[in-house]
């Protein structure tokens, strides 16, 4: 099975609803697709959504990689080489995880599809569905608990709400949600790196009655011990998201005991391949991973989801970030009920189009 044609582009998605966290206001997401095209005519979708202050990268970047490095790399390659493509991709465009992560997809699409069964049970099949929490953007409290509701309404279980500029409305916003919507709902708080240690466990203290499952990012990257130093002092299990990028960042975090939980998102690290590796440095030190996203489209959600059904280790999924797209391509490739994602049960990542 070599690789024949390859195609790539990109495509700005508009948000239906622009939102707001600790550090920037988002209305679009720039996306860039890959199609992979074998001699037998077997076809491999990726989708690469990169962002400066994440990934480091734009999508005029990741197409011009494409253009000069990924398409002559990749023609006649076997997407069955994904180990070694990847690892020399890794090498010959660092920096690039999204892009990475674009090719990654693609070549276990056509694995998927060659072996005929879809990803996450090739990859593993730990489970065939799970539970995702939606997100709520940093707005006013009555905003915030309105949208709650509404969020509740529609089926979802697991809320994860935003904040980190603003500790007495965080703590208000956790305590009127808790109170709208009732026990049994998990909540989550995403700090995005905005709050000190102090803040962080003032918070911690002041929602010990509403009760949140976990606290992701409070304290900025660049300092970790900080992280740490919550971890230590609060029973709510601490996640590392912004501070992990890398398997590095992960063998580093864990050695230190610096978090207790870590948000793996294809983009940031890269895609499955690394992701699993990253997986299981974590499962050794004993540290529960959840699958995140970037705005994705549903292609690159997909991707995260297989993933994430494939593993013990990863136990909780934050992929709520195809929800407000317009114009996705790959629009209706998830099936959500009652707030719980489930595969399309088609070979490799399942699209259904050609
Ligand atoms: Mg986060």
């Amino acid at each position: 099975m070599k690789i024949k044609n390859l195609e790539c582009w990109s495509k700005d998605l508009k948000l239906t609803e622009p939102y707001t966290i600790a550090y920037e206001t988002i209305d679009t997401s720039p996306h860039v697709f890959l199609k992979l095209q074998t001699e037998s005519g077997l076809v491999g979708w990726g989708c690469a959504a990169p962002d400066l202050e994440v990934t480091g990268e734009t999508a005029a970047g990741v197409l011009g990689h494409f253009q000069q490095t990924i398409e002559p790399y990749l023609r006649g390659k076997s997407p069955f080489q994904f180990a070694l493509i990847l690892d020399e991709l890794r090498t010959l465009i660092p920096g690039n995880p999204s892009a990475l992560a674009m090719v990654d997809m693609a070549l276990y699409d056509l694995v998927g599809k060659k072996a005929g069964v879809p990803l996450y049970q090739l990859l593993g099949g730990y489970r065939d569905s799970i539970p995702t929490s939606i997100t709520i953007g940093i707005l006013p409290v009555a905003e915030t608990v309105e949208k709650a509701r509404q969020f509740i309404a529609s089926g979802f279980k697991i809320l994860k709400i935003k904040g980190g500029s603003n500790l007495e409305q965080d703590i208000e916003k956790i305590r009127k949600v808790r109170e709208a919507v009732g026990a049994g709902i998990e909540l989550r708080f995403d700090a995005n790196q905005g709050f000190s240690v102090e803040q962080s466990v003032q918070f911690i203290r002041a929602t010990q009655q509403a009760g949140i499952e976990l606290l992701e990012q409070p304290t900025a990257k660049e300092n970790e011990s900080l992280m740490g130093e919550v971890s230590q002092r609060v029973q709510v299990p601490i996640m590392a998201d912004e501070s992990l990028m890398t398997l590095k960042d992960v063998f580093r975090l864990s050695s230190n005991n610096y978090t207790d939980m870590i948000n793996i998102k294809l983009m940031k690290v890269g895609g499955i391949t690394e992701g699993m590796h990253i997986n299981s440095v974590a499962k050794s030190a004993g540290i529960e991973s959840m699958v995140g996203c970037m705005d994705e489209s549903a292609l690159g959600i997909a991707a995260g989801l297989h993933f994430a059904l494939s593993r013990p280790n990863i136990l909780y999924a934050d992929l709520d970030g195809h929800f407000d797209l317009e114009d996705d391509p790959f629009a209706g490739m998830i099936r959500l009920k009652e707030g719980v994602l489930y595969p399309p049960e088609l070979p490799g990542l399942g699209w259904k189009g050609a």
